[in-house]
């Protein structure tokens, strides 16, 4: 057996990032940029108003109340009205261009019209910069907007598009097959023959695959046979960005998916027996000139789902071009004790924390164990990390791997 932090390790440095490709900025949202992108237009572009108002110069409003003769009106989108002069306004709308001498705008809310001289009336100082959006205020020529590793979200696309471009260079959203295998496996629909069971995998890696932002190709099944398997994966390694098969990692008779990713991996590729639990056995090949990363994970649910999150997922994340791959680890601390026993492994046991009324991540709920029960670790929301030796008592802390969102625990309970 291979410690965990060698088979990790193994698996992020076999990887290597997708080939850049220009996109759309409306298909960017969560890909990872793969450009430094520098401003070269200020944001805003020129000074204006932030106000439906009155354009004036702060000057004329020191002693209040001022009247001003309204010479003009501006839009946004016009070209700068006329220059505004002593004793003058422009009545102006939020966005347009301020007029050459105004320096301050007056809110229209502020202003009383006089009906007989068409004049208006400031009651108030106006200062200077009053309600006036000054050039550069958010974007400077020269900052640096995107930094290559920045993942997109909303505002920076909308920053990006401020640049004058509807497309930017970002790292693919890796396409990744899922292959499910076992001659025991039934299609939906039809009832179970003797000794087969139903497809829990691949529906259970489609979803965390889509929950992690990647793209999804359904492989079907292969059955217990070697060829085909071995024809399949090939074939899906030419036009995936990534394969995951589930199933035949083992040491049993008919788990021929060890031996097909040997083979298409050959000096690139490794099965390793991981000192984790569950998810002990576990392939990796890196096939064709493409490097498409090739998984072969245990076939048990539970086993996929502990090995997708702490292997695959982390190297989908590094094809992606993402920085920080791992999930998040804290501390929590155990409501109730954690017993195992000695065997050398790792423990990852799915559980239920919550954060408390001081802020301390909390394990309340220990989901029931076995690396076939998957609806017991429905309801889980983290992965416990409980190192080789006897468990962990009631108060202590473990290594918490956190996977969905977290309940906050009302202050009394
Ligand atoms: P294997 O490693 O192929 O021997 O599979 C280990 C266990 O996982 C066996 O009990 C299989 O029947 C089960 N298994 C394999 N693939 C799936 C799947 N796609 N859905 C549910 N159970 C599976
Ligand atoms: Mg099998």
């Amino acid at each position: 057996m291979i410690p965990f932090e060698e088979a990790h390790s193994f698996v992020l440095s076999s990887i290597e990032t997708l080939r850049p490709q220009t996109r759309r900025i409306n298909d960017a949202l969560g890909s990872v940029a793969a450009e430094d992108i520098v401003a070269h237009e200020a944001v805003p572009g020129f000074a204006n108003s932030a106000m439906d108002g009155f354009a004036m110069r702060s000057l004329d409003t020191l002693s209040p109340p001022t009247r001003l003769r309204v010479v003009a009106t501006t839009l946004a989108g016009n070209a700068p009205a006329s220059r505004v002069s002593q004793g003058e306004a422009v009545r102006i709308m939020t966005g347009a261009a301020l007029p050459d001498g105004a320096d301050c705008v007056c809110r229209i809310e502020d202003i009383h019209v006089d009906d007989s001289s068409g004049e208006i009336v400031v009651s108030s100082v106006i200062a200077t910069g009053d309600c006036v959006r000054q050039p550069g205020e958010d974007i400077a020529v020269g900052d640096l907007l995107v930094a290559q590793g920045d993942v997109m979200n909303p505002p920076l696309l909308g920053v990006v598009a401020s640049q004058g471009r509807d497309s930017l260079l970002v790292y693919p959203r890796p396409r990744v097959g899922v292959l499910s295998t076992g001659d025991e496996l039934a299609e939906p629909n039809v009832e179970l023959g003797p000794g087969e069971i139903r497809d829990s995998n691949r529906p259970l890696l489609t979803g965390m695959l889509q929950a992690s932002g990647f793209d999804v190709v359904d492989l079907g099944v292969a059955l217990d046979d070697y060829d085909a398997t071995l024809a399949l994966l090939e074939a899906a390694t030419q036009t995936c960005d990534a394969v995951i098969s589930t199933g035949g990692v083992s040491v049993g008779d008919v788990d021929h998916v060890k031996s097909a990713i040997l083979a298409l991996g050959g000096p690139r590729a490794r099965w390793m027996q991981v000192a984790i639990r569950p998810g002990k056995p576990f392939a990796l090949g890196v096939v064709g000139p493409r490097a498409t990363p090739l998984f072969g994970l245990p076939g048990n649910p539970v086993s996929t789902r502990v090995s997708f999150e702490l292997f695959v997922r982390p190297a989908l994340r590094r094809l992606a071009g993402h920085r920080d791959v791992d999930r998040p680890r804290f501390r929590a601390v155990l409501d109730e004790p954690m017993a195992r026993s000695s065997d050398g492994k790792l423990h990852v046991v799915h559980v239920e924390v919550c954060v408390d009324g001081d802020a301390r991540l909390r394990i309340e709920r220990v989901a029931r164990q076995g690396s076939h029960l998957l609806k017991g670790i429905a309801g889980a929301n983290a992965l416990a990390l409980l190192p080789d030796g006897a468990g962990a008592a009631a108060g202590e802390s473990v290594d918490v791997v956190l996977l969905d969102e977290i309940r906050v625990r009302e202050m009394n309970s």
